[in-house]
């Protein structure tokens, strides 16, 4: 009879059946770890966004006109304190601009934390301010001291990363030392064997890994000062 369902057709049903709560199990699973649309561009510098720089300080009175051509700005996204995710903003020499964004996404793709990431400007461009504030960032222009040389961070070649939790560290003699942020100082010392140290970077750290990867240096290997928040790009 014409309702009579043979063992072919049942077995069709009950195939298709399958692949319909496959489809919708399909569709709840990525509706329920949905992520916002990540953010990784890049612009050259704007009239609007340099006069917000010159306001800050981070662009000053002797930086060559010039300079203006070879920076970007980028917008990152990145995972803050909290793990909520965020979109930062940071100028950058064009040199690094795509290495830089292809370095902070697969970190954001890791999960791993960047505490904030704001132009210095938001901080009148005061380094340490910036620091003790764990602001990851780029470009601040200033010559090398004594010199008319442009320092990395003056050519935006260099990245400081969750910098209060890695601070720069400079021996100053009769076992004193400079710590960079001041409120970094609990953060100084004996790093390798600590556990208790947030968004630590060495050389197990996977922003390490990926910065050193692309081919930037580490302010932690050096012998002079150990500077662990400062990623640069040789010139
Ligand atoms: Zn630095």
């Amino acid at each position: 009879m014409w309702y009579v369902i043979n063992d072919m057709k049942m077995k069709i049903i009950q195939h298709l059946v399958v692949v319909a709560l496959l489809v919708v199990a399909q569709w709840c699973g990525v509706a329920a770890v949905a992520q916002p649309a990540a953010v990784f561009t890049q612009d050259t510098i704007s009239d609007a966004l340099l006069a917000r720089m010159r306001k800050g300080g981070s662009w000053k009175a002797e930086t060559p006109v010039a300079l203006r051509a070879e920076l970007r700005y980028l917008r990152i996204q990145h995972w803050d304190a909290d793990g909520q995710p965020q979109v930062g903003e940071m100028v950058v020499n064009q040199r690094i601009a795509d290495r830089v964004l292809r370095i902070f996404r697969k970190l954001y793709e890791a999960g791993y934390r960047v505490e904030r990431m704001r132009l210095v400007d938001d901080y009148g461009a005061d380094d340490e301010a910036a620091m003790q504030d764990n602001n990851t960032s780029c470009f601040n222009f200033r010559f090398i001291a004594h010199t008319k040389k442009i320092s990395k961070h003056g050519s935006g070649l260099a990245i400081d990363l969750n910098p209060l939790y890695n601070p720069c560290v400079k021996a100053t003699g009769n076992g004193a030392n400079d710590i960079q942020p001041a409120a970094g100082r609990p953060y100084a010392f004996n790093r390798q064997r600590r556990k208790d140290i947030p968004y630590k970077i060495d050389r197990k750290d996977l922003a390490y890994k990926f910065f050193i990867a692309d081919g930037f240096t580490w302010g932690g290997a050096w012998r002079s000062l150990k500077d662990y928040q400062h990623f640069e790009f040789p010139q």
